[in-house]
């Protein structure tokens, strides 16, 4: 399988390529040349089996050449067997007659992240190892990405993850998420400023391409291909489980950067029978505002209580056009050119069209995110995170079908939000177990000016 860039203008590379490239370097990003395709017969067979097989299954054609069936399978045996607390890895609940919520929080740092970053982090140690190389991970977090991250690199031999938050800008449980990891390749740093500081100075050392290079720099977040591939499996074996392929199934997906609903997607490029994909947003509307319009405009960012949907724009949706504008590179240049000039663009009629018949998109604000929590919780007792409650609400908007099965997937445990919710319905959720304690760990972290020199000067401390 060979990966080309959606602005057309980087070598082909292969699956290892991807992984340790992450943004491709004309700034596109990278999709796989074509999709795999799966026979009904082949999707049938998925029922019913663990998650760690069907994950083989469907993750298998995007690496071969590049990873061994035998390397692959240790490795996706190792991430779905023992890193998620759940003998199901991705549960569904049933909600209603015929609307589901799909867990994807029961790993070690609860968010649906996990399922990505898990499994990346051991493709980074395996390659490495193959190349005798070492890599330089570095990345910004105002929430869950950093935590997952670290998580899915602690302990790793060849890899240094350098993570940066805003100095007293993260709550409580998210920095500790970070901090209490002690590994010596983990690096914590708090940058005095804010998040869009700790992105600048990121991205500064990703465009300082002779530093780049010198401590081999690479970017974990959802624009590396690997993380997009892990997340079409739960599609799989949800759907199967609810009677694909021989009946078609809904998705409601909380989204921020555009990359869990892409994932589904895909699944559908591959032959999964998926009628509608439903782009669930909060205040920061800009997808359901395009969907409706067609015009993609940056509007600031507002805090909201599900922030990690707290973007601007959504970094894979530029995957998304290419396909809209029929695999054409010159296309996304151009749209992306206006994006960067005139903080936005403006959809052609016959992209607009067919974005129209993939997707549909509803907004959910903070007062109807508590509402919805309250209302399950009432109707239920079932506790939903705030970034799920946008889900369901968004699920309930855009359903048009009653006899197709609604699946909602659940993002976060709702403890990781546990302000929200106990303000919602009262509750105030338990950490589980293997967390209980985090209150009271060690913490190990840094502080840094808001320096590039500064923070170059302490990575290359660490080669
Ligand atoms: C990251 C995140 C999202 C948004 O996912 P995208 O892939 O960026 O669209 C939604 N909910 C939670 C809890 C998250 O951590």
């Amino acid at each position: 399988m060979k990966y080309i860039s959606t602005r057309g203008e980087a070598e082909k590379l292969d699956f290892e390529g991807v992984t340790l490239t992450g943004l491709a370097r004309d700034g596109g990003l990278y999709v796989p040349e074509s999709l795999p395709k799966f026979s009904v017969d082949k999707i049938r067979r998925f029922r019913g089996k663990p998650y760690a097989d069907v994950a083989f299954e469907v993750i298998q054609p995007f690496v071969a050449g590049c990873v061994s069936d035998a390397d692959l399978k240790a490795m996706l045996d190792a991430t779905y067997g023992t890193a998620f607390r759940h003998p199901a890895v991705a549960p569904l609940v049933q909600m209603d007659a015929n609307d589901w919520l799909l867990e994807l929080f029961h790993g070690p740092t609860l968010a649906f992240k996990d399922f990505a970053l898990q499994l990346l982090g051991r493709f980074f140690d395996h390659f490495t190892a193959k190349r005798g190389e070492k890599l330089t991970i570095l990345g910004a977090t105002s929430g869950d990405t950093g935590s997952a991250a670290i998580e899915g690199c602690r302990g790793r031999d060849n890899v240094m993850i350098y993570m940066l938050h805003p100095k007293g800008r993260v709550s409580d449980v998210q920095r500790r998420q970070m901090t209490t990891v002690l590994e010596d390749n983990v690096v914590n740093i708090a940058v005095e400023g804010n998040f869009d500081d700790c992105q600048a100075l990121v991205k500064a050392c990703f465009n300082d391409l002779d530093f780049r290079d010198r401590v081999g720099l690479t970017a974990v977040n959802s624009i590396n291909w690997a993380r997009v591939m892990a997340q079409v499996v739960y599609y799989f074996t949800s759907a199967a489980a609810l009677g694909a392929p021989d009946r078609e199934i809904s998705y409601t997906v909380p989204t921020g950067n555009f990359g869990d609903i892409f994932a589904g997607y895909i699944a559908k490029g591959m032959g999964l029978p998926i009628r509608q994909l439903v782009v669930a947003t909060n205040k920061n509307d800009i997808l359901a505002r395009t969907l409706k319009t067609g015009s993609y405009r940056a509007d600031g960012v507002f805090a909201t209580l599900s922030p990690s949907m707290d973007i601007q724009v959504s970094s894979n949706f530029e995957r998304l056009i290419f396909d809209l504008a029929g695999r054409d590179a010159a296309e996304v240049r151009s749209y992306m050119e206006t994006l960067s000039v005139e903080k936005g663009f403006d959809l052609k009629a016959d992209h607009l069209e067919k974005l129209r018949a993939s997707f549909a998109a509803s907004q959910a604000d903070d007062d109807v995110t508590r509402a919805m929590m309250k209302r399950v919780y009432e109707a239920s007792g079932y506790v939903a995170d705030p970034h799920t409650a946008v889900g369901i609400a968004s699920a309930e908007a855009c359903n048009t079908d009653k006899s197709v099965p609604m699946v909602t997937l659940s993002t976060a445990h709702p403890a990781k939000f546990g302000g929200a919710v106990k303000e919602a319905t009262g509750v105030d959720p338990d950490l589980p177990a293997h967390m209980a304690d985090l209150l009271s760990r060690e913490e190990r972290l840094i502080t840094l000016p808001n320096d590039v020199a500064a923070l170059q000067a302490r990575i290359m401390q660490g080669m």
